[in-house]
């Protein structure tokens, strides 16, 4: 078995090193994407006229006939083999916010028992996983509890290093026999067809013709903690629920603020080059890595792919880089928030839209034509954003996000648009009647071109703002850090097809009501910059003032998730989803079950994760140095006329045994009442009552006993505090 396993790795290893010899140079471009079935291999392994017709089909998306399946294959079985695979499965993205897989071995017998490996194309085109064991948010009775993967041939497949060898992976798509999406993959590619379509649309009426296809693109920065794991090992809640229920804030904290950009300690940065390594593998490419502002915090950005590919691309450095942290003695942490009074975690997440030729629908260029296309597609995303911040909000509304958005360290719950300085000016210029389109001149004079070059050093970036312009992209940047993107993303491009829809209307019918197009298109512009401007927030998102803001401007500010799933029932909300074909009336009812389930699984999780921690760590540590204590006051009582010990020493020293002793009493009654507030979750009705519970009872009375116990764990000899401490996971390396 041993042996195997070095074998296996070796595999890995010679393909590297060949391709390294055959390039006799060290650079990632020679290895890039190699365990992918990219076109490089597909050449190779295809005959020509299969892997002519398999491009066709990725490029039109059309259906592969029976005969070219079994010829990919079979192409992609004789791949996967020589690089050592004896497995492959269907990955897909379930609504449970992970990926699932199910491995079924190459092996199978002939009729006279020989044993051969066979890959078919029914076998790479669809699986039957047991849908019963996914979250299918009330959609299917269990009797018909049954669904099939289908392949997304716009992903590669890949091999996925793990366990003593490499699984041929599929990325595929999880629908029900009824055909509802049972993943997030689905609706994401259903929403970039519809912001496609509304797209091409707008462009036509600017009088750009013959676009074939426009995607968004999405870059996801992704952040994260490394702790030891010898650390984490002990810590029940952070195996659990993925963030600390107790713990006390180190003196040192982040008050230094030196972590930023600093030096990266060497053995993080292994860890980070030997997940970049395998992310080229993957043909992820990987691009900058450094510090977060907290210690052991870091972040790694990939560069912009396609949304539904860079979806698929986060998932996998997600799972990349816990496997490698576990080969090198760490844990991953990729909560939103694993350490109280620490910085969190979060996701941003660029994105952009463009065509399949390649241009920027968000970048201004050097003709008034292209400035003019750029200002109706801004328009458009302010229009979406204004419109659907409260399901923008709803998208990235989560147990662990619940703890950023908000506080002050974080872009706040209130979802508003940073433009910078110098497009407040144009949209102001443009509002007032200043800027005429129909003259060149006035709309070169904008200033436009300059935008992308300005925005790289630009000194009023807005830190703050969930959702800024930067240069010829969006950054929205509230997505938690454990989240998919596949939600946030399939949001905004539906609210994006919906805006870009609507205002290609409002165009067209001034025109076709005798308005000349320049004047069309500037009304409507005019219009819309005036009806969306309680969205656009140029201030600090962290004060107090946003909050005030917020209601004078009547801006949804949905504190937590199930608040913010309520918009998920609006009808309005219904309408959009199901105007533009992403989501069914019952698609979208599935997800709000589901994700409303994950709240308040979550919250049970952790209430009774820090149940058991009070009663075997917490009580028994403290009472035991409690006694200690006593034992040792009561000597020095014996001891105190003998010795001369004043009255006031003694008082001092009772003082610390009576401030101890009424803590700890304090902690075993605000436990006994979190046991009874977590007995009463069971009387509940699930859904919303379960989760507003969870949210209005739950939490605080954790937080209540937390606060008392997080003092004791300062008054208590370290050595009886058996638990790991904040100074310890945060500062040792
Ligand atoms: P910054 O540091 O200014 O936030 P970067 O240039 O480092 O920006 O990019 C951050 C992320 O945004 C990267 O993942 C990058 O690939 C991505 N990105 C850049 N341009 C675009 C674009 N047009 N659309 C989507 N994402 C983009
Ligand atoms: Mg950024």
């Amino acid at each position: 078995m041993k042996k195997n396993q070095e074998s296996k790795t070796e595999t890995i290893k010679t393909i590297k090193e060949e391709l390294l010899e055959n390039n006799n140079k060290n650079a990632v471009s020679s290895y890039f994407g190699a365990l992918t079935f990219d076109h490089k291999a597909m050449r190779k392994k295809l005959p020509k006229e299969v892997y002519r017709a398999l491009q066709k089909t990725i490029q039109t998306g059309n259906k592969l006939s029976e005969e070219i399946a079994g010829a990919v294959a079979h192409g992609m079985k004789e791949w996967a083999m020589e690089n050592g695979a004896t497995h492959y499965t269907h990955w897909f993205q379930p609504m449970t916010g992970a990926t699932a897989e199910k491995h079924d071995a190459f092996l199978t017998f002939d009729k006279d028992g020989t044993p051969i490996e066979r890959f078919s194309g029914g076998q790479l085109i669809q699986g039957e996983p047991d849908a019963s064991s996914f979250p299918s948010g009330g959609m299917r009775t269990t009797f018909e509890a049954r669904g099939y993967t289908a392949w997304d041939p716009t992903s590669p497949a890949f091999l996925m290093k793990g366990g003593k060898g490499l699984t041929l992976c599929i990325p595929t798509v999880f629908i029900s026999y009824h055909g509802e999406a049972l993943d997030e993959k689905t609706p994401l590619l259903r929403s970039m067809d519809a912001v496609s379509k509304s797209a091409i649309k707008l462009l036509g009426i600017l009088g750009v013709a013959d676009i074939s296809r426009v995607n968004t693109y999405a870059g996801a920065e992704q952040e994260y903690f490394l702790v030891d794991r010898k650390f984490y090992s002990m810590r029940p809640d952070l195996v659990m629920s993925g963030r600390t229920l107790l713990g006390a804030m180190p003196p040192k904290g982040q008050q230094l603020e030196d972590h930023y950009f600093g030096a990266i300690p060497n053995r993080v940065l292994e860890f980070m080059q030997e997940v970049e390594e395998e992310l080229y593998l993957l043909g992820i490419p990987a691009k900058t890595r450094h510090n977060e502002v907290a210690p052991h915090q870091f972040e790694i950005a990939p560069i912009f792919e396609r949304a539904n590919i860079a979806a698929d691309h986060n998932l996998l450095v997600m799972e990349v880089m816990r496997r490698v942290a576990e080969r090198k003695g760490f844990a991953l942490l990729m909560h939103e928030k694993p350490f109280a009074g620490i910085n969190g975690s979060g996701k941003h997440n660029n994105w952009s839209i463009g065509t399949a030729e390649g241009v920027n629908l968000l970048e201004p260029g050097d003709t008034p034509e292209s400035n003019i296309q750029f200002l109706v597609f801004l328009v458009a995303v302010l229009k979406g954003v204004y419109k659907r911040a409260g399901v923008l909000r709803a998208s990235i509304a989560s147990i662990g996000n619940d703890h950023r958005l908000g506080a002050n360290e974080a872009p706040p719950a209130v979802v508003t648009v940073f433009l910078g300085e110098l497009l407040e000016k144009v949209l102001d210029a443009i509002e007032s009647g200043k800027v005429d389109f129909a003259t060149e001149k006035q709309v070169l004079n904008l200033g436009l071109a300059h935008l992308p070059v300005l925005n790289k050093d630009y000194t009023d970036r807005n830190r703050t703002s969930p959702f800024a312009f930067t240069g010829n992209k969006f950054e929205f940047r509230a997505v938690g850090s454990s989240q998919p993107i596949s939600v946030p993303n399939m949001v905004l491009n539906t609210l994006m097809a919906e805006a870009m829809d609507e205002l290609a209307d409002e165009i067209q019918s001034k025109i076709d009501s005798g308005v000349d197009k320049d004047a069309a298109i500037q009304e409507v512009l005019r219009a819309e910059i005036a009806a969306t401007k309680p969205v656009r927030y140029q201030g600090d998102n962290y004060s107090e003032n946003l909050q005030q803001a917020a209601a004078d401007r009547a801006l949804p500010n949905l504190k937590n998730t199930p608040q913010a799933m309520r918009v998920l029932r609006d009808s309005d909300t219904r309408e959009m989803f199901v105007k533009y074909s992403v989501l069914s009336q019952e698609e979208l009812d599935a997800r709000l079950n589901t994700r409303l389930e994950r709240y308040v699984k979550g919250i049970d999780i952790e209430a009774r994760t820090l149940q058991l921690m009070l009663k075997t760590f917490v009580i028994p540590n403290v009472s035991e140095y409690q006694g200690e204590i006593a034992i040792s006051f009561n000597a020095l009582m014996d001891a105190a006329e003998r010795v001369g010990v004043s009255g006031n020493t003694l008082k001092s020293q009772g003082g610390h045994l009576k401030e101890l002793a009424e803590s700890l009493g304090a902690v075993i009654d605000l436990t006994a009442e979190l046991d009874a507030v977590i007995e009463k979750m069971d009387t509940l009705e699930e859904g919303f009552d379960m989760a507003d519970y969870s949210a209005d009872v739950v939490l605080p009375a954790m937080d209540k006993v937390r606060e008392v116990a997080d003092k004791l764990e300062f008054m208590v000899d370290r050595d009886k505090w058996e638990l790991p401490t904040y100074s310890e996971m945060l500062f040792e390396h």
